[in-house]
């Protein structure tokens, strides 16, 4: 996968920050893309670049698809055609469904689906006209089986994976591949409004005892986008300890 160019939606810290690391490591050009933290992205690839690799750090909010063409643009001329997209970016919220206002539902499936579509759409014409391309997005274990007091999160992570698994089969004869990552409970930000109860809760429900870390799910989206997983494509893999089964 040497010299591929990837984009990494939410890569400013946390799972996002670990995947586009990785693959920057396997010397492959990398887009940061973030949405407020331009400090943190800025310094994540310039630690890279020092350390020989290629990397870029790109403002963009995805739910705004104006915003979206302009960073594939911008992309395109660093580092040329985007060959693998992970739609990783995403926020959650905790709150009784009868608190959920119109505000927080509309801004969780702007960002979390609705992103989605605005990258993935940015960047399928050159796929497709070049025959090749793959695209991993990132669901959750709520997604699968839903979570109480996340009803918008677990709604908008279900709808990431019904997109991934008919955009598989509209996109398979272009020879381009879709597979989603539904991770479990992952040690980053996303947890900060969890209680250590809650924490210490969610390690005694998964089977493996332990908390995933972005690493976790960084591998498995590796090999996602390598040629090794050539003949996957509308997969759903958890990396979740077993905690989903
Ligand atoms: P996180 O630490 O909160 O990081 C979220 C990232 O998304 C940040 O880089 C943030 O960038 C970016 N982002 C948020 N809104 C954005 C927008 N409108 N446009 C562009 N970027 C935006 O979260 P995480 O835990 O790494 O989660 C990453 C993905 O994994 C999410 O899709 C999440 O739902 C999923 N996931 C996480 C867990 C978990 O336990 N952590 C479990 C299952 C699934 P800025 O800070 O620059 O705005």
């Amino acid at each position: 996968m040497k010299n591929k160019t990837v984009l990494v939606t939410g890569a400013s810290r946390g799972i996002g920050k670990e995947i586009g690391i990785l693959f920057a490591q396997k010397n492959m050009n990398v887009i940061f893309n973030y949405c407020y933290n331009k400090e943190k992205a800025t310094q994540i690839v310039d630690n890279l670049n020092n350390n020989g690799a290629r990397a870029v750090a790109l403002k963009a909010d995805v739910s705004q698809k104006s915003e979206v063409e302009k960073m594939i643009k911008k992309a395109n001329n660093i580092f040329g055609e985007i060959d693998i997209l992970i739609n990783n970016a995403g926020i959650s919220q905790q709150k009784l469904f009868t608190d959920i206002s119109e505000n927080d539902w509309n801004r969780m499936f702007d960002i979390n689906i609705k992103g989605i579509y605005n990258c993935t759409q940015a960047v399928l014409p050159a796929m497709i006209r070049k025959q090749s391309g793959k695209i991993i997005n990132i669901s959750s274990i709520w997604g699968l089986v839903g979570a109480s007091c996340e009803v918008h999160y677990s709604a908008s992570k279900a709808a990431v994976i019904g997109l991934t698994k008919a955009l598989a089969k509209e996109l398979g004869p272009s020879k381009i591949q879709v597979n989603c990552v539904a991770p479990g409970v992952i040690e980053t930000q996303m947890l900060d409004n969890l209680s250590p109860d809650d924490i210490k809760n969610l390690k005694y429900e998964t089977p493996l005892g332990i908390i995933g870390k972005p690493s976790d799910i960084a591998n498995t989206v590796y090999f996602l986008a390598s040629d090794l997983a050539d003949f996957i494509t509308g997969q759903v893999i958890s990396p979740n300890g077993g905690f989903v089964i």
